[in-house]
């Protein structure tokens, strides 16, 4: 991605004011970019584009290939799109690396050693935005979670922690329920990590890991997870770390890269000048190693570190006593180009790799599966006879099909039918599980067959999954009691 043309968006809320700060350093440090600016976000929604961005401004992103964007604000209420969610998605954006960095002892922070990078999945899982009301008690999000995209996301973790010398990559995921998605994101990770032996792994659940990043952040080096996950742990490691203030972000994918801060557009401190510009410096500074041009980023970090040291500090980030000076973000951004060319003298100056490469991921060919039809799951909105499950189960007796049978109703993952237990709460959504008699494949014209006899006999049928085994093992989840 050698280019010196770049896309930028000055965003909203203090994001104007934190990206005229940064294009003022990129070009006082010798950057020597050109930038074509886009109108993206609020003003754009409000103005009755529900996509936050117009056609003409994707061509430009398109052509420039890299987007150096401030956060927007996305207006609260139905009918808009996350435009930050669809730009990753659109240009392929497949990983979000976010470096948290304590800055002690010049930023307050309980964990002077932390020095870790989260590496998150950033096209699938919940962020498909595929929601649906099923029965007007109940709501569906779908988890979509690709062998290929996983693959990918933990080879790019592993890849970069070779490439900046870290030594440990961490696993964060929800094995322990979600069996299928989360549990093939693990296994995908074992794999690749065998391929990297000088690196150690480990796995956390992510709910003991998001506790441990904020009581004991020191011990992670590179942490690689889902998106929800990585979204939610990166705000934690960001604020533990000192600010949110401080963080930059890469999105990167094969074709196109997109750099940005790691808070939003913070419309309570708007226009008011006192923004930490940190974070979108950072994430410029990692646009500026993508496209080759590390010998400014590095000047640019050293000089940011050096401001730090030298205590000159806005308003986040301001201790009385550990700090020199309260500053807003124009005398901020002053002290950094005055500070240009020089290194630290507390901190460790900046080195980066001059000659490092842009990483590309090659994910393994798919083996050939044999993938076959051997039930279905059909669920129901179904409210009478104050949602008895033997009621409902003994209704089925009577609807006939010649190749399957019904195996169990569960009612929110649990099994309510046969032998349910009478405390369980249940929903008006149920799901009924039928497999074939003779445990063998089952035609798909026998699954709408039986849905229709299911329909005839006045039962709403919400949706179905068809049940498959690939190469002989079942590919469902089994409910709880089944
Ligand atoms: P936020 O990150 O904007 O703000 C959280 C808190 O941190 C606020 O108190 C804010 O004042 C403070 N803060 C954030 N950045 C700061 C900085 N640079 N300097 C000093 N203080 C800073 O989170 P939010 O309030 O939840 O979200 C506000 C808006 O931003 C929402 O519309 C949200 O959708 C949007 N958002 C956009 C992006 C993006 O564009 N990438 C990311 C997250 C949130």
């Amino acid at each position: 991605m050698d280019t010196n043309r770049i896309t930028v968006a000055y965003g909203d809320g203090i994001g104007p004011e934190i990206m005229t700060a940064t294009i003022e350093i990129l070009n006082a440090a010798g950057a020597n970019l050109e930038y074509d600016v886009i109108e993206i976000g609020e003003k754009v929604y409000l103005s009755g584009n529900t996509s936050g961005i117009s056609q003409e401004n994707w061509h430009i992103l398109e052509n420039n290939k890299v987007f150096l964007k401030a956060p927007i604000t996305t207006p609260q209420g139905g009918g808009y799109q996350s435009l930050n969610v669809a730009i990753r998605k659109t240009l392929g954006l497949y990983s979000n690396v976010r470096p948290c960095i304590s800055y002690a002892p010049y930023v307050a922070t309980n964990f002077p050693k932390m020095d870790l990078v989260i590496v998150r999945e950033n096209e699938e899982d919940l962020y498909a935005g595929i929601e649906h009301q099923q029965t007007d008690e109940v709501i569906q999000c779908l988890k979509l979670v690709s062998v290929s995209g996983t693959e990918k996301i933990i080879r790019y973790a592993f890849e970069y922690a070779v490439a900046n010398n870290r030594k440990h990559v961490t696993c964060m995921s929800k094995d322990n329920i979600m069996k299928m998605t989360d549990g093939m994101f693990h296994k995908t990770f074992d794999r690749v990590a065998k391929e990297y032996p000088s690196i150690t792994t480990d796995h956390y659940i992510i709910d003991i890991g998001a506790a441990k990043l904020a009581s004991d952040p020191e011990r992670f080096d590179v942490i690689v997870t889902l998106n929800l996950y990585g979204d939610i742990i990166s705000d934690i490691a960001a604020d533990v770390a000192g600010s949110v203030g401080l963080g930059g972000s890469s999105n990167v994918g094969e074709n196109f890269a997109m750099f940005e801060a790691i808070h939003g557009s913070a419309p309570d401190i708007a226009g008011k000048d006192i923004a930490n510009p940190s974070g979108l410096i950072n994430g410029a500074c990692m646009m500026l190693v993508q496209i080759g041009k590390a010998d400014i980023a590095e000047k640019i970090q050293n000089a940011l570190l050096t401001t730090l040291e030298d205590g000159i500090h806005t308003g986040d980030i301001f201790k009385e006593g550990r700090s020199a000076q309260k500053v807003g973000t124009k005398a901020f951004t002053k002290a950094l180009i005055e500070r240009l060319g020089q290194t630290p003298k507390q901190f460790k100056p900046v080195q980066l790799n001059h000659d490092a490469k842009p990483i590309h991921i090659t994910v393994s060919p798919k083996d050939q599966v044999v993938k076959k039809l051997i039930g279905v799951d059909v669920f129901l909105d179904w409210d009478e006879s104050d949602k008895n499950p033997e009621v409902l189960g003994n209704l089925f007796k009577s609807i006939k099909s010649d190749s399957m049978e019904l195996n169990m109703i569960s009612n929110r993952g649990v099994v309510v039918y046969p032998n349910g237990h009478p405390s369980t709460f249940c929903t008006n959504h149920w799901r009924c599980r039928f497999t074939s008699k003779l445990r063998n494949v089952v035609p798909f014209s026998e699954i709408l067959e039986l849905q229709s006899h299911i329909d005839k006999a006045n039962i709403k049928v919400i949706k179905t999954e068809n049940l498959y085994q690939f190469d002989n093992k079942a590919a469902y989840s089994v409910s709880q009691g089944e």
